[in-house]
C-alpha cells in the first residue's frame, strides 16, 4: 500500500474532513471500476466519487474491500438518482446503493439534480437528513442546485448541505453560486473541472504559458487553480499515469497573476446539463 497523497482536508459545515482532491468514476463502466478505484487507491487516492446513475457502485465497492487501506481512510460519495426522489423512496435508494458498495454507510450522500420534473427536491432533503440521523451517511450535500433550490431547502429545514457539485472549470467558474455558497456555508465541489475535454484548455489565453512556467500540463494547472481557489475536485480519468498527472500538484503554486489571468478565461461555458432541464 503505497501513501495517501498529498492533499489537503477540508473541514465541512458538520464538522468532518473532506480530502481536497479526489479520483471521479462518471463513464467509468462496470467492469473496469474495480481496476480503476484498485489502481487509484495504490496510487494514494482516498476519495472517490460515485453515483448510483453511474452504474458502478458494485466495482467501487469490490476495489475498496479488496484494498489494504483501512475504510475509514477512504472517502466515499454517492448520489440519489432523479427517479428515487421522494419521502419514502430516498431510503431504500441509498440502501440499495450501500449493498452494491457493500459498506454500512457512505461519506456523503448527494441529491444528484434538483431535477424539476420531480418536483421532490425539499423533501428529499428532508429524507436526507433522516439518513444521515440513523447514520448511513455521514455528511449529506446536493449536486447541481442553483441558488433557488438552496432557498428552498432553508425555508424547510434548519441543514444546511454540507457541499453542492455544479459544473465548474475555467471557462465556467461559478463565482456568483461560489459567493453564495461561502455565505452559507457550503463547500463547492466541481464536476467537470477538466471541462469533461470538451474545449482544449490549452487554447484558454495564458494557460499555455503558465504551464510551461511551472513545468506542468494544462490539465494540472486547471486542478491546482480549483485547489487555491478552495474547490473540492476529482477529475476523471481510467488511466494510472494520469491518476499519478492529476495527483502530481502539490509541488508547485500559481501566482496571484496567474491566478488572475485564469479567472480572465470564464466564459460562462456551459459543457453539461443545466440544472432547470427537464429531460431527466
Ligand atoms: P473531467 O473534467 O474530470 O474530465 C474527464 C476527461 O478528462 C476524460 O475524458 C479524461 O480522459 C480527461 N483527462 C483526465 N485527466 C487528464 C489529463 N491529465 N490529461 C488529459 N486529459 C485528461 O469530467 P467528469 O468526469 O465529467 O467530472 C469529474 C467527476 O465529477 C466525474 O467523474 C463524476 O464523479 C463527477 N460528475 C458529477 C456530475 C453531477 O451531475 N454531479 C456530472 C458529471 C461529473
Amino acid at each position: 500500500m503505497t501513501e495517501a497523497i498529498a492533499t489537503p482536508h477540508l473541514t465541512l459545515n458538520d464538522g468532518t474532513s473532506i480530502p481536497q482532491l479526489g479520483l471521479g468514476v462518471f463513464l467509468v463502466e462496470p467492469d473496469e471500476a474495480e481496476r480503476i478505484v484498485t489502481d487509484a487507491l495504490e496510487i494514494g487516492y482516498r476519495h472517490i466519487d460515485t453515483a448510483r446513475i453511474y452504474k458502478n457502485e458494485e466495482g467501487v465497492g469490490r476495489a475498496i474491500a479488496a484494498s489494504a487501506v483501512p475504510r475509514e481512510e477512504i472517502f466515499v460519495t454517492t448520489k440519489l438518482w432523479n427517479s428515487d426522489q421522494g419521502r419514502d423512496t430516498a431510503r431504500a435508494a441509498l440502501e440499495k446503493s450501500l449493498e452494491r458498495l457493500g459498506l454500512d454507510h457512505v461519506d456523503l450522500y448527494l441529491i444528484h439534480w434538483p431535477s424539476p420534473k420531480h418536483g421532490k427536491h425539499v423533501e428529499s432533503w428532508e429524507a436526507l437528513i433522516e439518513l444521515r440521523d440513523a447514520g448511513l451517511a455521514t455528511s449529506i450535500g446536493v449536486s447541481n442546485f442553483m441558488q433557488t433550490h438552496l432557498d428552498d431547502l432553508a425555508a424547510a429545514t434548519d441543514v444546511v448541505p454540507a457541499v453542492n457539485q455544479v459544473e465548474l472549470h475555467p471557462a465556467f467558474q461559478q463565482r456568483d453560486l461560489r459567493a453564495f455558497h461561502a455565505e452559507r456555508g457550503i463547500l463547492t465541489e466541481a464536476w467537470g473541472p477538466l471541462g469533461q475535454g470538451k474545449y482544449e484548455l490549452a487554447e484558454l489565453p495564458g494557460l499555455t504559458e503558465i504551464a510551461a512556467r511551472h513545468e506542468k500540463t494544462v490539465q494540472q494547472v486547471a486542478i491546482r487553480w480549483h485547489l487555491q481557489e478552495g474547490i473540492i475536485v476529482f477529475p476523471k480519468t481510467t488511466r494510472s499515469e494520469r491518476m499519478i498527472e492529476n495527483a502530481t500538484v502539490f509541488d508547485f503554486e500559481l501566482s496571484d497573476d496567474e491566478m488572475a489571468t485564469i479567472a480572465a478565461c470564464d466564459r460562462e461555458l456551459r459543457v453539461g446539463a443545466h440544472p432547470l432541464n427537464t429531460d431527466f
